[in-house]
């Protein structure tokens, strides 16, 4: 199996090769030039941990990786970095499974692949003889820079340095990331907004003479966003991990079909799960909700992707987007690369494309009312708090049940951990926490929750603020080249 572009099929890549390129050089997204099939049987996997699953899952992608490698590269990820033995608990509430993907170091579910990716790196770098040091560069609006700087931190071989808006991101956001330890990492400021930060960073990504300028000082520049496999591969693995303990739960038999609802942004999570299904997994639907934002909504009711709409500021900050990268390859996986072409030229113009997509993947939305409405609502019936992101896939989990009468079984993928967003949650619940300070308000929902104050933020307020650069947007190159040269 090669990895082949969704804009140009003559585009190949090996597995290593696609990871370190991360894009195509049109512009397009690699995927692979033919699905692999699961060759053990569901019998066979049920008992296996989840670091013996990934291995079993990623081999099929990851075909020029040899055993020792891959399995190298999983066990360096999942380990006591989590919080949890099972790394991706699934629990039961209400009869709906919940799959937690935050006991991660970072509290969100970008720690299941951004912990394995920088491995997968120097194992690609090494294997295709790249000797230069990687440079991650990342631009973040608060969950990605994180996660990447806790993936990349002493990881021998690598550097990383995350800008974020100094003003844009929540108050436990920016302690995460400036307290961040490890003698690699470099976190900055910019005086201007997320989108500043995005277009300064992709800028340097295409200015030749300083890519060539580091390239002689032996550095090599890459970048750790959702739209490289070395993020999507991991991610197939906890569909599978999920609905094998659906099975030994009891909840299901094997083999038969189950739904997933994943509260979606950059589509990136969702179709990881789309590709776990294509690879043999028993799934019958996907819902793929969104909040306010509801773009792909429209997209999955009506086949009209269009992005020229208000952008709505929600309390599910990580799924505010109205550009879908990753779909970009469901696109080309049901249409070809000539379609794919028209169709991104399409959106670059005009915003907007026309597909129907008839794939089981069905769009549902949540207001900020209903989100609100299921924290609360889940919360008095069983005790369990959800976070603002996964409160949306529950509220559009409801209204798919409610408009559709399918009684399969589904799992809801809980992308954070409710500390993320302690006082929208808290005041979801009861508002006579809305004038209390969101770090103070940790202790609170302990007590509401019942589930301790992860050891990662418990002394968050207290720890040295490591990181205290701030620049103006116009002069990040020359902080980047300050920092290496
Ligand atoms: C990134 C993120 C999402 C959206 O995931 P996509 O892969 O972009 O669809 C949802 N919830 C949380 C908490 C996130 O950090």
């Amino acid at each position: 199996m090669k990895y082949i572009g969704t804009r140009n099929k003559e585009i190949t890549a090996t597995a290593s090769e696609a990871i370190l390129k991360g894009i195509c050089e049109d512009g397009g997204l690699f995927i692979p030039d033919e699905m692999p099939v699961m060759d053990k049987s569901l019998e066979e996997l049920v008992d296996l941990d989840y670091r013996e699953l990934a291995y079993e899952v990623m081999k099929l992608f990851l075909t020029d990786f040899t055993e020792e490698e891959l399995r190298y590269c999983i066990n360096s990820a999942y380990d006591e970095k989590f919080d949890d033995k099972g790394i991706a608990p699934l629990r039961v509430e209400n009869g709906v499974g919940i799959l937690e993907l935050f006991h991660g170091r970072t509290l969100a579910f970008k720690d299941m692949a951004l912990s394995i990716l920088p491995y997968l790196m120097k194992t690609s770098a090494a294997k295709n003889g790249l000797d230069k040091e990687i440079v991650i560069l990342t631009a973040t609006s608060g969950d990605t820079g994180k996660a990447a700087l806790e993936g990349f931190a002493n990881v021998p071989g690598t550097r990383i340095i995350v800008f974020f808006p100094e003003d844009g991101v929540s108050p436990v956001q920016k302690l995460q990331m400036v307290t961040q330890e490890g003698d690699n990492t470099c976190v900055c400021g910019i005086l201007g907004n997320f989108d500043d930060a995005q277009t300064a960073v992709k800028t340097i990504f295409t200015d030749k003479e300083l890519v060539r300028e580091l390239d002689e000082k032996g550095f090599n520049f890459s970048s750790a966003n959702s739209i490289n496999i070395g993020r999507l591969v991991p991610q197939i693995v906890y569909y599978f991990y999920a609905y094998l303990a659906m099975a030994k739960k009891g909840e299901i038999r094997l083999g038969d079909e189950i739904n997933f609802t994943v509260p979606t942004g950059n589509f990136g999570n969702i179709l990881a799960g789309y590709i776990a299904k294509k690879a043999g997994l028993p799934v019958k639907t996907f819902i793929c909700a969104s909040n306010e934002n509801k773009v792909l909504f429209d997209f999955f009711k009506t086949g009209v992707y269009d992005k020229n709409r208000e952008f709505v500021v929600t309390t599910s900050p990580s799924m505010d987007i109205l550009i879908s990268s990753n779909l970009e390859r469901l696109l080309c996986m049901v249409s070809g690369q000539e379609k794919t072409r028209a169709l991104m030229e399409s959106l670059s113009k005009e915003g907007k494309y026309t597909l129907e997509v008839n794939e089981n993947i069905v769009g549902e939305y949540a207001t900020e009312k209903e989100t609100a409405d299921a924290i609360k609502s889940l919360y008095e019936k069983t005790g369990y708090v959800l976070d603002t992101h996964t409160a949306v896939a529950y509220a559009a989990y409801e209204k798919y049940v409610a408009e559709s009468s399918d009684v399969t079984k589904n799992v809801i993928v809980s992308t954070a951990s409710p500390y993320k967003f302690t006082k929208d949650v808290l005041c979801s619940i009861d508002d006579k926490y809305k004038d209390g300070d969101p770090l103070k308000l940790m202790a609170e929902l302990e007590k509401v929750s019942k589930v301790a104050v992860p050891e990662v933020i418990r002394d968050i307020e207290t720890r040295p603020v490591l990181h205290k650069n701030v620049c103006e947007r116009d002069k990040i190159k020359e902080f980047v080249k300050g920092r290496l040269l």
